[in-house]
């Protein structure tokens, strides 16, 4: 690949792509039509390229991406599976696509028709009362509904109530979410034998604290791929002491069609629809997170809400108790315009058969690596589970990073890596139910390819990638001082 490729500074001062000739109808200048005070008195500094040079960087990046669709992408908790086409195709449907979110109502009847019944669809699928689609990610969501929590404890004058329990394997989200909902987060154990929680050690938290409890936040099946099948028991438990129970829901996928957080008796629970519902993410966005809750938290939900008439949808405006808006009416409404596609193609039976086949894959791939790496939870797991790749360490000096990256030379992207932070040397495997078998096999194989090099020609590991265009990044730089667009005065000077 040539330097050129490698470099954002390129063009120089008055180049061009072709233009056509200046229109000879005579059209008001759009200066005049901007005010005066927001015009710019020189001209933005924007790099002059020709149109082969634009063409060629756009699509250079495009080639050094990796995404779903060039490999498989295995990183646990993200739930990377295949994007239908079908739903971009109805996302790009000009009476979605090209609406304003403040158009009279009888304008946009399609689109709040859709909201309508995907709010059903959801709390169906979760087994709740009513869903709000507002929160725009996971971690949106979780900051929702720990404010709904918070509106409904302050409504039965218990303000007091300010821990929230949070296992040890929680995604990140979790504590910094309660954090943020100025909550304190205190950490139960993980229990070694199970992989669920501890249950000696919750009970005796409530002991102590159930008085100033006001959630705890659950995965499950939780980030090490196994389901808590105490989960009833802690619901009784949390309850009996006033406390609510949040359901961290992006692990859906193991759980379709098969059991619903409501049934588990978990009363606010989010979505991750960029993951369950296939539509496409990574890089930070777009997402959307929206939250189901059951009856007696529906007064605090965000507002307005869709509402179905005798002849037409509209937005209902809340009640005194809404916690207020968290994002524009219709949320990240291209997302779920894809949701929404999703969920109807599928149908009950379908996704049903999605969680049926992701614990499948996950299982078969935990089988098949077990002679070469170790299982952190050598249990029956649900859509995803965890390795660790402390042995190699310990024999080898070869680190889950630098498995991770000697993964990249084979095409493939890495698993989820030194997460959850209870398992040493961690990689996090989730394969999704959209891969095919000969797909997985060849995972296995250069997995075991790699456990081989590890063991008779480690430094080969030790310092890939090989393959690709860029090596290994120095991560703390790359993260300070990322290099990533284009800057105005230097150009041709890297
Ligand atoms: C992805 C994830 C989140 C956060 O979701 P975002 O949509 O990325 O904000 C929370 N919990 C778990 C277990 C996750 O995997």
């Amino acid at each position: 690949m040539s330097v050129e490729t490698l470099i954002f500074e390129k063009g120089a001062p008055g180049r061009r792509t072709a233009t056509m000739t200046t229109m000879d109808v005579p059209t008001e200048p759009l200066e005049s039509m901007i005010p005066a005070q927001l015009l710019r008195e020189t001209p933005a500094p924007l790099p002059e390229v020709s149109e082969i040079e634009l063409v060629r960087h756009y699509t250079h990046l495009s080639q050094r991406n990796f995404g779903v669709e060039t490999g498989f992408y295995p990183l646990g908790s993200c739930t990377m599976k295949y994007n239908p086409k079908l739903n971009e195709d109805m996302a790009a449907l000009p009476g979605f696509a090209r609406i304003h979110p403040l158009q009279p109502q009888h304008t946009v009847q399609g689109t709040l028709q859709l909201i309508y019944e995907l709010e059903q669809y959801l709390a169906e699928i979760a087994g709740m009362a009513r869903v709000t689609l507002q929160p725009s990610a996971g971690a949106h969501g979780e900051l929702t509904g720990l404010m709904l929590i918070k509106a409904y404890h302050r409504s039965r004058n218990e303000e007091h109530r300010h821990i929230v329990l949070i296992p040890d394997n929680a995604h990140g989200t979790n504590p910094a979410s309660a954090t943020l909902a100025d909550y304190k987060a205190v950490e139960v154990k993980t229990d070694s034998q199970t992989g669920g929680i501890e249950m000696s050690h919750l009970r005796a938290l409530l002991e102590a604290n159930g008085a100033n409890l006001a959630a705890i936040m659950l995965t499950n099946p939780n980030t090490l791929g196994l389901f808590d099948a105490n989960v009833a028991e802690i619901a009784r438990l949390i309850h009996e002491v006033g406390g609510q129970l949040y359901y961290d829901g992006a692990n859906a996928n193991a759980v379709l069609g098969i059991t619903r957080p409501g049934d588990m008796g978990f009363d606010v629970v989010h979505f991750n629809l960029h993951k369950t519902c296939s539509t496409p993410h990574g890089g930070g966005g777009p997402g959307a997170g929206p939250i189901g809750v059951k009856s007696h938290l529906v007064p605090f939900l965000p507002g307005p809400l869709p509402a179905k008439g005798e002849q037409s949808y509209y937005w209902e405006e809340p009640g005194p108790q809404s916690i207020g808006k968290v994002r524009a009416n219709t949320g990240n409404f291209g997302v779920l315009v894809r949701a929404y596609t999703y969920i109807r193609t599928y149908g009950p039976d379908g996704l049903k058969h999605i969680a049926e086949s992701a614990i499948l894959n996950a299982n078969y791939l935990k089988h098949e690596l077990a002679p070469d790496y170790d299982i952190a939870y050598p249990l029956t797991c649900q859509h995803e589970f965890v390795v660790t790749a402390q042995r190699q360490k310990d024999e080898y000096s070869v680190t889950a990073l630098d498995i991770a990256k000697r993964l990249l030379d084979f095409g493939m992207y890495a698993p989820t890596t030194y997460f959850p932070l209870i398992v040493h040397e961690a990689l996090m495997i989730e394969p999704t139910e959209t891969e095919t078998r000969e797909t997985l096999d060849y995972f296995v194989s250069v997995m075991r390819q790699i456990n081989e090099e590890a063991r008779t020609n480690p430094e080969l590991v030790t310092t890939a990638p090989h393959t690709t265009v860029v090596g290994r990044l120095d991560q703390a730089l790359a993260a300070r001082k990322p290099n990533l667009r284009w800057m105005a005065g230097q150009e041709g000077t890297h």
